[in-house]
This record gives C-alpha cells, sequence and structure tokens, in this order.
C-alpha cells in the first residue's frame, strides 16, 4: 500500500476498528513522510471453501477440477480459451465471494452451469449429464425452467 498523497510506502497504522458483523476491518492511517492521514478498509477474506462429497467427507477446493469437468463438457464447442478462462475465474470468485466453510459438490456444480448457461447451453446441459447433477428428469426441467425466468427478468 502507498501513500495516496505523496506515494511513499513508510505508513503507520494509527487504529484498527473492527466492524462487527461485516467482516471488515477499519484502520486510520498516517503517512511517515508527509503526514497524510487516510482510512482504508480491510475485508477479511476466508478463502475457498471444503467441499463436501457426496460420501460426506471434505476435500480441499481444488479449481483443476473445476476446469477439467468443463473442459469435458466444451469439448468439440466453439469456445476460445479466453472464454474458458473466463468462465472459471467467475466461478471461482462466485465460490469465494459466498465466504462459506463449507459448500456441497451439487452446489459447485449448479454455480458452474449457472455460469456456464450464459457461455453455451449445449456445454451446459452436457455438463449436467456428464455430473448426474439431476436426480431426475423432472429435476432438470424445473432448473431449466428457473433458469429461463431467470434471464427473462434480465
Ligand atoms: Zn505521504
Amino acid at each position: 500500500m502507498l501513500c495516496p498523497a505523496c506515494g511513499s510506502k513508510d505508513l503507520r497504522v494509527l487504529d484498527s476498528r473492527p466492524m462487527l458483523e461485516s467482516n471488515q476491518i477499519k484502520r486510520r492511517r498516517q503517512c511517515s513522510d508527509c503526514e497524510f492521514r487516510f482510512s482504508t478498509i480491510e475485508i477479511v477474506d476466508a478463502g475457498m471453501p471444503k467441499i463436501v462429497k457426496r460420501s460426506g467427507s471434505l476435500a480441499e477446493f481444488d479449481v483443476r477440477k473445476v476446469r477439467s469437468g468443463i473442459m469435458r463438457a466444451v469439448e468439440k464447442r466453439p469456445l476460445t480459451m479466453g472464454q474458458l478462462e473466463n468462465l472459471i475465474e467467475r466461478i471461482v470468485q462466485k465460490i469465494n465471494k459466498m465466504q462459506v466453510k463449507h459448500l456441497r459438490s451439487e452446489q459447485v456444480g449448479y454455480i458452474i452451469m449457472e455460469e456456464m448457461k450464459d457461455v453455451d447451453l449445449v456445454s451446459m446441459i452436457r455438463f449436467a449429464s456428464v455430473y448426474h447433477a439431476f436426480q431426475d428428469a423432472e429435476s432438470f426441467k424445473v432448473f431449466i425452467d428457473n433458469l429461463v425466468s431467470s434471464s427473462e427478468m434480465n
């Protein structure tokens, strides 16, 4: 972090105040070079959640698994590497923003599908079938209906 007034790196913390319930810490800082005072707000990052597998066991979140699942679904689809990298980035950010300790693997699947449907609907449907994301045809239909009604609202 640099002083917003003079660009110096030599900063002192005058005061730290945790803001309860918002995961934020407000700090009053002063530049040692030009004496300029300013406030910063830091957001505590809980990191990525542990993944609760269908068996009930826990696994570390692994972006390589997300990537390989997506790659399998988009095979031979007209998508660029750039689109895929952006897609993976959005998925990771969405999961990170949830700031939860645990996430079920099905929920990860839903998040992937939600993001995929905006990029390529065919890939999303393939992803759903490869990973048996739905118990039966009816729950798949409900999911698709929800997607359609949510994109109509936008
Ligand atoms: Zn300064």
